[in-house]
């Protein structure tokens, strides 16, 4: 019989098993795909990254979703480990193969002997307080659930819109026009320069040496383009939809468009540092495109994000220089986000305090991100494996990143305005006295690596 019963088989519920199970607690791991699609993904394996390939920076030194990842890999991360053996080029980032990644995961997490995945749609939230549960089901948790959730925490969960950028196949990208190069073609230096395009979630280029293709635009493409967007037809917005605030590094191309000509110029279309072999000079403007696979058959639009119609995308994006022809694996759309007001909800530990037997990990509990989803299911599956031992596991120490983003969705942020976040600097202690701006990201990073052996030799 399963001592915990994990919900959702995604970034998090994998990794919460994953932990569990290496602590020798048997787990009952209920995913409904294989049963029941999600809007968003594709596949029935567990852990499907549903946009990007990219797990973001690397640099443990200098980034702190790359401390994140550091930290997470020595508490024996699944996910990472995963994700380094199905790395594929990005610089300074870590991208993955998506189809390698979620099979690696599913073939560790379902062949442990402590896990047993079933496949079941689960309605409601169980009432048996004598199993401990962790619900890990996602920004696309399934209506019913939802439904269970509101009630038991007597909140309604907010809904607002993601964006998926369309995926072309690399065989029709005309390399004629296109040329592969990164910004500057800098060397993995980690850092985020100013203003780096950013993609869907706020995701910065790595500019290093030639991992991107670039399609060039003149002034009067540009135009035609820019036109072309906030002129083109839209998917209608449903009731729910309505007033929902976007994320600015996830804003649709066409809301960017809007703003102003220039726009797109500034943020994902920029053309700087990015010299066209074919005159020599940087173009007016420019379209990126990442890979999005190991084989290098698929590349994404960076920081396309869209709710224009299917149709309309495919006409338009085939206005761009070099993808005349381009065939799309995937076309850009629009997902509901489903998550909890943690600070409100639960406790230092993850659990909900009106219901102490139910934990919630994963991007319900208003983390945002692969990655950071993952980390919060480490902590879940370990804060229940030290329960069900008899013990308690003190949270991590808030100068990591794991402590910082579990401190910012367990009290730290504002349960009034609470929005899901990404991990980051601002989530941590300030170090106080004069320090040079230069210096100030290794020393946050120091100072978690301290903070973190310090906390695994106590526990
Ligand atoms: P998921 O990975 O979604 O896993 C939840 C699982 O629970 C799913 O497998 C689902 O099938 C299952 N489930 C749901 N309800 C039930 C139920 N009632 N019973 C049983 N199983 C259930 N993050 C990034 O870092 N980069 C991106 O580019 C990015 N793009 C995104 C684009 C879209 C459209 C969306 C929706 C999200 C995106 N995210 C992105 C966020 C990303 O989905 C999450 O960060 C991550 O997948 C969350 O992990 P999770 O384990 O919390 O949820």
């Amino acid at each position: 019989t399963a001592q915990v019963h994990i919900i959702g088989g995604g970034l998090a519920g994998s990794e919460a098993a994953w932990q569990l199970a290496q602590a020798g607690v048997k787990v009952r791991l209920s995913e409904m795909r294989g049963v029941e699609a999600t809007p968003a993904h594709h596949t029935d394996s567990l852990a499907e990254l549903v946009c990007s390939n990219s797990f973001r920076s690397d640099d443990a030194d200098n980034n702190a979703v790359g401390l994140l990842h550091a930290e997470m890999r020595a508490l024996g991360s699944v996910i990472m480990a995963c994700a380094d053996v199905h790395k594929v080029p990005a610089g300074s980032a870590l991208a993955v193969d998506r189809d390698g990644f979620s099979a690696a995961v599913t073939e560790k997490v379902a062949g442990h002997p402590n896990v047993e995945l079933v496949r079941e749609r689960v309605d409601a939230l169980p009432a048996d307080a004598s199993t401990p549960v962790i619900v890990a089901t996602g920004p696309l948790t399934a209506a019913k659930l939802a439904e269970s959730i509101g009630a038991a925490t007597g909140r309604d969960a907010l809904a607002f819109f993601d964006a998926i950028a369309p995926i072309v196949h690399r065989d029709t990208i005309d390399m004629e026009v296109c040329w592969f190069q990164s910004r500057w073609n800098k060397g993995s230096s980690g850092r985020r320069s100013p203003g780096s395009t950013e993609d869907c979630r706020g995701q910065s280029s790595p500019d290093d040496g030639k991992d991107y293709i670039n399609c060039p635009m003149d002034k009067e493409q540009y135009h035609a383009f820019v036109q072309g967007l906030i002129d083109g037809e839209k998917t209608d917005f449903r009731e729910w939809e309505k007033d929902t605030p976007y994320f600015e590094g996830c804003m649709p191309i066409e809301v960017m468009a809007e703003r102003g000509i220039e726009t797109l110029r500034h943020g994902p279309m920029k053309p700087v540092g990015l010299d066209d072999p074919r005159t020599g000079r940087w173009p007016y403007a420019v379209v990126q495109l990442r890979q999005d696979n190991a084989l290098g058959t698929l590349w994404n639009m960076v920081g396309f994000q869209t709710k224009l119609k299917y149709a309309e995308q495919v006409r338009l994006f085939r206005t761009i220089p070099g993808l005349e022809n381009a065939e799309f694996a995937r076309l850009g759309g629009l997902h509901r986000n489903t998550f909890i007001n943690s600070p409100q909800l639960l406790d230092g530990t993850l659990r909900l305090k009106s219901h102490p037997h139910i934990r919630f990990a994963g991007q319900i509990t208003g983390c945002e991100g692969y990655v950071e989803s993952a980390a919060v299911g480490l902590l879940a599956g370990r804060f229940a494996a030290a329960e069900l031992a008899g013990g308690i596991l003190p949270p991590p120490p808030p100068e990591t990143a794991l402590g910082a983003l579990l401190g910012h969705i367990t009290g730290g942020a504002e349960a009034d305005s609470y929005q899901p976040m990404n991990v980051n600097f601002g989530l941590f202690p300030p170090i106080l006295g004069k320090t040079k701006k230069a210096d100030r990201k290794q020393m946050y990073t120091a100072r978690a690596r301290e903070a973190l052996a310090g906390w695994r030799e106590a526990i």
